[in-house]
This record gives C-alpha cells, sequence and structure tokens, in this order.
C-alpha cells in the first residue's frame, strides 16, 4: 500500500507567518498569550503551549495587565486594540496580511456611507473582526436565503470572510444585484501580495479546491487532518469527500482503524491550512504501521 502526503496541504503562509512571529516572541521571553487559539488545530496549540504561548479569551484580558498578547491571523476588532490599550497590555499583532486588507478595505466602504453585507459566519473570529469595523452595523449572511436584513434601498457593498466557498459568494451577489440599484463586490486592492482580485476569498484556499480534488480522486482512501472546529477544514474535508467517498476526518493518528484500509492500494493524506506538516508525517507513519 502506497500512502503519501499531499504536496499542497498543510499552513497557509498566513498561519505559518503566525506561528514564526509567536515563536520569535517566545525566544525572548517565554510567557505570551494568544486571543484565542492561535489555530483551529489542537495538536499545535499544545507544541506552542509547551513553548510558553497560553491561549486565553477577551474575558481574561483584565487580569493580564503589564502583559503580551499575540492577536492571531483571524485578526480582532478595533475594541480590543482600545482595550488593551487601556489596560496597558502589550499586543503582538499577528493579523494574516491577507485579513487585514480585508479589515481596511471594509472600513473605507463604510466610512464612504456604503451598507456592508459579509458573507461569512457571524460566530467566526474573523467575521467578529471584519464587522468591528462597521460600529457593528454590517449585516452578515451565510447564503442568498439570509438576505432579509439587508436594506434594498442603499448602496451597498459584499465582502467575503477568507475561507468562504467562491460559488455561495456569487449566487449572493447575483442575487443583490437583482434587488438593489449599486451593488459593488468588494476585492482587494491592488498590491504586492498575490490576491486573487475577483473577492475577498484568500488565493490560499481558493487555490486548493482544484488540486484537491485531483489528488482525492487518483487514490483509493483519503485521510483528512484538521482541527474539528476549523471553518477551513470543513469546507476542504467536503470537496475531498466529493471527490472521493472513501475519505475519513481525524484530528489525530490514535483516530485511524485499519478497516478503513481494507483492499486499498493507495492512500493519501492531506488536511486544512491549519494542520502542520510534521501532523501529516505523523499520520503517514501510522497508516504504515497499522494497514
Ligand atoms: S487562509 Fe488566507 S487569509 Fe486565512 S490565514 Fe491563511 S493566508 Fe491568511
Amino acid at each position: 500500500m502506497k500512502v503519501t502526503v499531499d504536496r499542497n496541504s498543510g499552513f497557509c503562509w498566513g498561519v505559518v507567518r503566525t506561528i514564526e512571529i509567536a515563536e520569535e516572541r517566545l525566544q525572548e521571553e517565554r510567557e505570551l498569550y494568544s486571543l484565542g487559539p492561535v489555530i483551529h488545530n489542537p495538536v499545535e496549540i499544545e507544541r506552542l503551549r509547551v513553548k510558553g504561548l497560553t491561549p486565553i479569551a477577551h474575558d481574561d484580558l483584565a487580569r493580564l495587565s503589564g502583559k503580551r498578547v499575540l492577536i492571531r491571523a483571524h485578526g480582532e476588532p478595533p475594541e480590543t486594540y482600545a482595550r488593551a490599550k487601556e489596560l496597558g497590555i502589550t499586543l503582538i499583532d499577528a493579523t494574516c496580511p491577507v485579513v487585514t486588507k480585508v479589515q481596511e478595505r471594509i472600513r473605507k466602504f463604510y466610512d464612504s456611507g456604503y451598507q456592508i453585507v459579509i458573507f461569512g459566519k457571524k460566530d467566526h473570529a474573523e467575521v467578529i473582526g471584519l464587522v468591528g469595523q462597521t460600529d457593528g452595523q454590517a449585516v452578515v449572511v451565510k447564503s442568498a436565503d439570509e438576505i432579509g436584513n439587508v436594506d434594498l434601498t442603499r448602496k451597498t457593498v459584499l465582502f467575503s470572510q477568507t475561507t468562504m466557498d467562491k460559488p455561495t459568494f456569487y449566487d449572493i451577489a447575483r442575487v443583490l444585484r437583482e434587488k438593489i440599484a449599486e451593488v459593488v463586490i468588494g476585492t482587494f486592492e491592488e498590491s504586492a501580495l498575490d490576491f486573487h482580485a475577483k473577492d475577498t476569498i484568500c488565493g490560499q484556499v481558493a487555490g486548493r479546491d482544484k488540486k484537491l480534488r485531483e489528488y482525492a480522486a487518483t487514490n483509493d482512501v483519503m485521510v483528512f487532518v484538521a482541527g474539528r472546529n476549523s471553518s477551513n477544514g470543513k469546507v476542504l474535508y467536503d470537496i475531498c469527500r466529493e471527490a472521493n467517498p472513501r475519505s475519513f476526518f481525524i484530528e489525530q493518528e490514535n483516530e485511524l482503524q485499519p478497516a478503513w484500509f481494507a483492499g486499498a492500494a493507495t492512500v493519501g493524506i492531506t488536511g486544512a491550512t491549519s494542520t502542520p506538516q510534521w501532523l501529516m508525517e505523523r499520520v503517514q507513519r501510522a497508516i504504515e504501521t497499522i494497514a
């Protein structure tokens, strides 16, 4: 049985950058807090915890005066920066530059009087940071069926949480265009970064669909490794399973079941943008041993 790891899977550069920033700062001093888990992967969180990175919730900020707190790749709303300043907390801002760009774009349209519609999940940390740019006024929708709260008389701009799927985004755009006289599709501005320019869905996620489909279809069995609360993991796993119904989702190697691999000649291992390469290699070794 041939077991391979998908060359196109693993951390996106935004997550790599966040972890590099955290590890650099941990070398200066072993005490560092991250506002929320630094990525949606419990195994990687534990590795960083051993080095001194402690995840905290917003309610914990009040007792961390004088300490250092990392803002993770998803970003934060302006209130968090203001609160940290008030409390004398040093913020280490590791917001992904792609997310920062979307925040800036939203703020600009909001300040110009546009109604902001965001395609995303309203409780997702990135979306909370995006909505924060609009004093909480943005309307968040998960599909075209949810545009009931959108004011159809106002000039409107549609943005996307960076990890959402393109077909739904363009469906929402189509419906808004049918109902509202002035609709702008929010994009990343031209910049040195290699962005996809037609929406604000991150190229690191969107580019993966096609390659993942191809890779999943060429293997008899697929093992998808990700944290269960990774939004990007869920999207990519659905694509994987569509291309190969013998796909299995795990967080780590102790969940593997030998029966999954019965009669398989090839097994592919892939993951979300928050899945570390070392973890997928560990899963690879485990499959080679058990199957
Ligand atoms: S998926 Fe894209 S937007 Fe999200 S952290 Fe990675 S590079 Fe940044």
